[in-house]
């Protein structure tokens, strides 16, 4: 099997919000949503049972999607992708804007839609689950194309390349593919990469240190 074929199909960035039991609000960044049908107007999103995310639309059989549009920066997608709804406040220092079913969402300024959806069914897909939704709400909010992923990584994440190379002497810095994050020893007490325990993650993605290359 090819894997590089599984990167050739398209999709767009959608923040997918959800509030706990416990009343608090969360979201994450999710490429699997999908039109399942129009009438009833019905949409699939697709989540990593390791997503807190994940838990907490079983537990409360709700969720709003926004679709995100190319102006969203890229401290969104850190925000919302690069760390766990378990352990941090995602919304910390945002201002709150809430759909009408009260879940937060976030503004025009980063999204171009947004739907409110109610579980219908769900589908184990062993590492994933599939949840079948009903559209409650749906609105338009901008007129700013979608942010596909393509687009992501073309013109949002930052690129290696753009990084100063290490001179001679100086202890290399290394970048994680997956996400961007630049290791630079000076700002790690001067601990070289390899030297890091093979047990170390990307400090955003949670990507193991076989997901870094030099710069
Ligand atoms: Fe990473």
């Amino acid at each position: 099997m090819d894997a590089s074929a599984f990167f050739k199909i398209g999709y767009g960035l959608y923040l997918v919000t959800t509030r706990d039991g416990a009343g608090r609000d969360n979201g994450m960044i999710c490429n699997t949503v999908v039109q399942a049908t129009a009438t009833p107007a019905r949409i699939t999103v697709i989540i990593n049972k390791q997503n807190y995310t994940h838990e907490t639309v079983k537990e409360t059989g709700l969720m709003n999607v926004c679709v995100l549009s190319r102006s969203a920066p890229f401290s969104l997608f850190k925000r919302f992708g690069f760390q766990s709804g378990r352990d941090a406040d995602k919304f910390e220092g945002m201002e709150k804007i809430r759909a009408a079913n009260s879940l937060a969402i976030v503004g025009a300024d980063v999204a171009n839609a947004v739907f409110a959806l109610k579980v219908a069914s769900y589908v184990d897909l062993g590492t994933h689950g599939l949840f079948v939704c009903d559209v409650l709400e749906a609105q338009t909010m901008s007129d700013e194309p979608t942010m596909t992923y393509d687009y992501y990584h073309e013109n949002v994440k930052p690129k290696p390349e753009a990084q100063k190379p290490a001179s001679a002497g100086e202890p290399k810095k290394w970048v994680c593919v997956i996400c961007g994050y630049i290791y630079d020893p000076a700002e790690n007490g001067g601990v070289a990469f390899e030297d890091l325990p093979a047990d170390w993650t990307c400090p955003w993605c949670k990507h193991p240190k076989t997901d870094f290359k030099p710069l």
